[in-house]
């Protein structure tokens, strides 16, 4: 196992925060992970990264940090209606989409573009455009570092949430997420609900919709509205839309008729944690190199050599002003390390 010692990570990471990493090891096959675990001359302090995309880094990353780099993709089961597929966590969660819609396989094709790898797809729920990754999960199988062996979970053992799954919880830190099966369906189920979807395939001229054809509107609207981590650090949204209460709702509407929301449950809306941000005044703030997206408040940015810590003090001082004008408690997305 070749370990590189005292790497810098600012590749790793699409915020582009500079620090380094003590221990550094790629992992491309599965049968690393019992080898690492039984193998007393390795730091027993562990942590996974896949495509950096929605980590902060405030500080050098002690113990060892293990790169995923392990790749595959197998049918392995199908019938009239559907498809099962295994997909190695190391695998490029962009590429995969794509796959699966030169496939003809539905399902995926509103999380088109999203960066980072298949093994991170169940970590946080990811999600866009109308649709979560939980619904078309049909099990998740890992390596437990403190059980020594390959443990697999089906969809309703993950508990997944709005941005959330065992593995933020009751996992974190515990696992090595291996494959991930997914259950995508041969007979196209398309999903335009989101506003920006349909009108994006009538600006494109599209009649006749296909998975190709929502893919490319859900890629030409993140292309417009999100920052590309290549030409500016960023993690995608830093916060995740708060739910709130009916009663705190009708309360805020009184004072802020604008105010937008999505109902969740018969007592809950959710509101865009976008505009909470952009009414406190932040949208297109900087201090240093540390910023506040201006087409996109939900974004935090590194204009260069911002630090971890900075980005993170800047998300603070974000949450304090949501508390202090509407008072409601806006959660990070993005793990912190
Ligand atoms: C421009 C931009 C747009 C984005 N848009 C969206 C969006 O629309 N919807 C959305 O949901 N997210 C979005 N994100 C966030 C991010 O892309 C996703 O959360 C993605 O799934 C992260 O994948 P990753 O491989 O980069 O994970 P990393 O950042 O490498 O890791 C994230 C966390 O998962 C853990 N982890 C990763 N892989 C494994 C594994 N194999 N086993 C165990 N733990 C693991 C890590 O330890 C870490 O805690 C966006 C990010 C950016 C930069």
């Amino acid at each position: 196992m070749e370990i590189v010692r005292n790497i810098s990570l600012k590749p790793y990471n699409t915020f582009g925060i500079d620090v380094t990493a003590e221990f550094f090891l790629e992992v491309t096959n599965e049968q690393m992970l019992p080898a690492i675990t039984g193998d007393s001359s390795l730091p027993l302090q562990r942590c996974v990264l896949g495509g950096g995309s929605n980590i902060l880094l405030t500080k050098p990353v002690t113990g060892l940090l293990l790169h995923n780099r392990l790749r595959g993709v197998e049918v392995i089961r199908e019938d009239e209606n559907h498809v099962w597929v295994k997909v190695c966590s190391g695998e490029v969660w962009h590429d995969f989409v794509m796959f699966a819609i030169s496939k003809g396989w539905s399902g995926i094709e509103n999380l088109a573009l999203i960066p980072g790898t298949v093994g991170a797809s169940p970590m946080q729920n990811i999600g866009a455009y109308g649709v979560e990754v939980k619904d078309t999960i049909e099990s998740v199988s890992f390596w437990h570092w403190e059980e020594n062996r390959f443990i697999t979970y089906s969809n309703t053992d993950c508990d997944f949430g709005y941005r959330d799954s065992i593995f933020k919880h009751e996992l974190k830190d515990k696992v090595f997420i291996t494959a991930v099966v997914y259950r995508l369906n041969k007979t196209p189920n398309f999903n335009t609900s989101y506003g920006a979807i349909s009108q994006e395939l009538e600006k494109m001229g599209v009649t006749d919709i296909t998975i190709r054809a929502i893919a490319d509107a859900v890629i030409a609207i993140r292309s417009s509205k999100l920052p590309d981590p290549k030409e500016i650090g960023n993690s995608g949204s830093f916060f995740k839309n708060p739910t709130i209460s009916n009663a705190l709702f009708d309360a805020l509407k009184e004072q802020y008729p604008d105010i937008p929301s999505y109902p969740v449950s018969d007592s809950m809306v959710k509101v865009p944690a976008g505009w909470l941000i952009e009414q406190c005044g932040w949208k297109g703030k900087r201090e240093g190199d540390a910023g506040v997206h201006a087409k996109q408040a939900l974004v935090l940015v590194n204009y260069g050599a911002a630090t971890g810590a900075e980005i993170w003090n800047l998300s603070g001082e974000v949450l304090t002003s949501v508390k202090n004008k509407f008072g409601i408690d806006l959660e990070r997305e993005v793990q912190i390390w």
